[in-house]
């Protein structure tokens, strides 16, 4: 426990988190490891807001929007995550496959890369918070402000604590970021295969960001169910659905579908055996084995889903790479 130097308050510290902030005030002590890196804040927009947004989104949604919910609780964090100004630039060199008069073609290409952008990396080597992966979506459109500048009152809210330091976050950044480049090459110019690649990465600046997530829980006929919402503009990330009795009887005919399915590959398996060759019988056998093999798989894969009580919606797709 610290003394917070400006309001006074006991201040939890942790010796592993590298970035204390005083929840009451807003006070930073940052470890020597983040000293000078500047902080920045998405202040959150208020609780009310946040349930507000959770219904609006409810309504308009394809299974919910007939669905009186009652919202439970709502709680929020922010999330401290580094966001980087990186510069790729280098050239590649790959091929796209291409029929042409019935035969396979390698067409060859090259080109060069020479990109600037900004990065979000989480500033937590574990994180399990409903609904993070979502946040790669939003947090680039938000508009940051040096948390100086924010009354800390006014969108106070818990925050998780920081284990990265900048050098390891430059590292994931890096790692993450040749990934990325190569994948947008490659779909760019619809490649099959990228055969050289050589590129350098520079990390011109960094900020340790502070995003708002919340979780919304609301209760459907004794079930409860969590809503992750980002909380810059009241964004609806990913939402734990109920399953209607439709989607299951549809599943459950599914799985008997499957299973009967893989009865009956089986029985042909046997009486198809005795009639071949021993060249065919192996074709064959293999053949009917994966089938059944499938079939068997479908049938397991829908009696889980089956039995789970909620579908997880996640709205639109992450941009990021968070
Ligand atoms: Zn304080």
């Amino acid at each position: 426990m610290l003394r917070c130097r400006n309001c006074g308050s006991g201040v939890p510290a942790q010796p592993d988190n590298l970035l204390t902030i005083c929840d009451h005030c807003g006070t930073l002590y940052p470890s020597t490891e983040l000293a000078g890196i500047p902080v920045h804040i998405v202040p959150s927009i208020d609780e009310a807001a946040i349930r507000k947004a959770v219904i609006e989104r409810m309504a308009v949604d394809k299974q919910m929007k007939n669905v009186r919910i009652d919202i439970e609780s709502s709680s929020g964090v922010y999330v401290p995550m580094f966001v980087s100004r990186a510069s790729v630039s280098g050239w590649w060199k790959g091929y796209r496959n291409e029929r042409r008069n019935k035969q396979t073609v390698k067409i060859w290409k090259d080109g060069t890369i020479d990109s600037t952008g900004d990065f979000p990396v989480l500033a937590r080597k574990h994180a399990h918070e409903f609904g993070l992966a979502g946040l790669g979506r939003v947090v680039l459109d938000a508009e940051p402000v040096p948390i100086g500048s924010v009354v800390w009152e006014d969108s106070a809210l818990p925050v998780l604590s920081v284990d990265m330091t900048g050098e390891q976050v430059d590292d994931a950044v890096e790692d993450n970021l040749i990934d990325l480049i190569g994948e947008r090459v490659k779909a760019g110019d619809g490649l099959t295969a990228i055969t050289e690649f050589d590129t350098e990465v520079s990390i011109a600046s960094r900020l340790l960001l502070l995003y708002p997530l919340w979780t919304v829980t609301y209760r459907y006929r004794g079930g409860s169910y969590r809503v992750a919402v980002g909380g810059g503009r009241g964004v609806v990330l990913s939402a734990m659905e109920p399953m209607f009795y439709l989607q299951r009887i549809m599943r459950l005919f599914v799985g008997i579908g499957a299973v009967g399915a893989s009865g009956g590959l089986f029985y042909l398996g046997c009486l198809l055996l005795p009639m071949m060759t021993d060249d065919d019988g192996a074709g064959v056998i293999i053949g009917i084995g994966a089938a059944v093999l499938a079939c068997s798989w479908a049938a397991i894969a829908t009696a889980g889903r089956l039995v789970a009580s909620v579908n997880v919606e996640n709205i639109g797709e992450s941009q990021g790479w968070l």
